[in-house]
């Protein structure tokens, strides 16, 4: 069967209180490439629109867990109850108890069940700089600077994706996705406010990773919204990071769809 190749957003919000009012969605992103289905990061109230766009969950090949964060993590247990030829690639606490971090306790209990744990074909519990194979493509988990532990992940295949996940910007960050032909970027602060170290990335910040890239993306996506950022008019931002960047940059809508062969976008 012909492969699609393409994104959808399952939801664009990010954060506590835009999860809570679902002022945008929280359901990750459905990622189709070379005939692999993968959802990433499925927060509340993924499944229900996965199945109003037909997406089709009990087709999908594979779970991404980033972090534990209910905004990225909520309907994980609920895909995998359907997914039972699913592999799970997770940030190592999302799956394993007891587990230090940054050589502390760290005793957030692990998102995923150990019923879950155990029922899905494989789990990789992952740290940054961990590699997985996924039919043709390669996944490789990329450090973070969050609160909490969290990986991003970069996956190659006829087309490279570049996800950033949560965090504020680290001096070589941009090295990590050097080459891919689009880069998603979790953005909760606007231009010219200044972004709480070690919680998440601004515009400014998304500015200095993507000028700082040798290979830049075709196309730039920010999404995962605060209130502060829809505030902020998140279209004008995106304009903000193209033109002190020169390339490409679009915020993301829920439901937009990008097809990854043309990197047009349309909603859906
Ligand atoms: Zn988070």
């Amino acid at each position: 069967m012909q492969s699609t190749n393409r994104l959808v957003f399952l939801g664009t919000g990010g954060g506590k209180n835009v999860m809570f009012t679902q002022a945008r969605k929280t359901g990750g992103i459905y990622i189709e490439l070379d005939n692999v289905k993968m959802i990433l990061d499925p927060g509340p109230g993924s499944l229900v629109n996965a199945r109003k766009l037909k997406l089709h969950p009990e087709r999908w090949n594979a779970l991404l867990l980033s972090h534990l964060h209910p905004d990225h993590a909520t309907d994980a247990n609920v895909y995998l109850d359907g997914m039972q030829e699913a592999v799970l690639v997770a940030e190592e606490h999302c799956v394993l108890q007891n587990k230090k971090w940054q050589g502390r306790k760290y005793d957030y209990y692990p998102c995923i069940s150990l019923y879950h744990r155990n029922r899905v074909k494989e789990v990789h519990a992952v740290v940054p700089k961990d590699k997985v194979t996924l039919g043709p493509l390669a996944l490789a988990a990329v450090k973070t600077d969050h609160y909490d532990p969290t990986v991003g992940f970069r996956i190659d295949g006829s087309r490279s994706i570049g996800y950033a996940a949560d965090g504020t910007y680290y001096k070589g960050q941009e090295k990590r996705f050097d080459g891919c032909n689009v880069l998603i970027l979790n953005v909760l602060v606007p231009k010219g406010v200044q972004a709480k170290k070690h919680w998440h990335m601004g515009v400014d910040d998304a500015v200095v990773m993507v000028r700082k890239m040798r290979q830049k993306p075709k196309l730039v996506v920010i999404q995962h919204f605060s209130f502060l950022m829809l505030r902020n008019d998140v279209r004008a931002q995106a304009k903000h990071i193209e033109k002190e960047t020169g390339v490409r940059t679009i915020a993301a809508e829920d439901f937009m769809e990008i097809n990854l062969d043309g990197m047009e976008a349309r909603g859906t």
